[in-house]
């Protein structure tokens, strides 16, 4: 793809998001995405963070391999996940599920001063996602291997927590770690069957509350026997 072939590429991308945000209006209650999270997927090269051979494909508002047999979210998706965690940026930020570091990216775009701590299961996902984010010079993520169950507790609480593979339930651990007045975006939901994009915020009296925004398929978020009942 030479450099005007990719500008296409991010245009009509950019023209597509926009169109599905007016389209799913009436579930997620945003028409349009704010400029901070539409200027973030303007400027993250998608086909960076995709399999070999499917650059060209990267920029079809698809979900896409990343190899080891997980994928990364439609385009669309990532958008609206970035967007409704409503980030000033100046956050601290959990990710749960590493995968490429294309979501982590787009976040890195978003934040001005904030810092993303992001966690994954799979060790080669983790360094790839990790080396490949270092030589895109984003100085504000780090990147664990370790269970997400878990969170990362060691820089909690956080302003904001995206989980991009479905557990069934949401983590209390994760709510644990969750600021006050923070919002955490997570897919709920068994593997192929119905699931659900679900926002939680916990007010700054510590309420939490959940809404349900949007029916999504994610990949499961995987669950050591250790952590099955939590
Ligand atoms: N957001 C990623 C795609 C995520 S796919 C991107 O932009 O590329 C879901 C990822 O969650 C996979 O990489 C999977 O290995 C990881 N995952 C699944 N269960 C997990 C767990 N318990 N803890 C951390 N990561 C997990």
């Amino acid at each position: 793809m030479d450099a005007g072939e990719h500008q296409k590429a991010v245009h009509r991308l950019i023209a597509e998001i926009e169109r599905n945000a007016r389209d799913t209006a009436h579930w997620t209650g945003r028409k349009t995405f704010s400029e901070r999270t539409m200027a973030a997927m303007a400027n993250v090269p998608r086909h960076r963070f995709v399999t070999p051979n499917y650059e060209v494909a990267a920029y079809v508002n698809r979900p896409q391999p990343i190899g080891h047999g997980q994928t990364i979210s439609q385009p669309y998706i990532v958008a609206l996940m970035t967007d409704l965690l409503d980030l000033k940026g100046h956050e601290k930020i959990l990710e749960i599920g590493t995968g490429s570091g294309y979501q982590t990216a787009v976040l890195a775009e978003v934040l001005n001063t904030g810092h993303i701590y992001s966690v994954e299961t799979l060790s080669a996902l983790a360094r790839q996602a990790q080396r490949r984010l270092a030589e895109m010079n984003y100085t504000n993520i780090s990147v664990r291997e370790g269970d997400g169950f878990d969170g990362w507790s060691e820089h909690a609480p956080y302003d904001a927590i995206i989980v991009t593979a479905a557990p069934e339930r949401i983590p209390k651990t994760l709510i644990d770690q969750l600021a006050m007045g923070g919002r955490m975006a997570v897919p709920l939901g068994r593997p192929h069957d119905r699931q659900s994009l679900v926002v939680l915020s916990k007010s700054l009296s510590g309420k939490v509350t959940e809404d349900h925004v949007l029916p999504v398929a994610f990949v499961p978020m995987v669950c050591s026997s250790s952590h099955a009942k939590r």
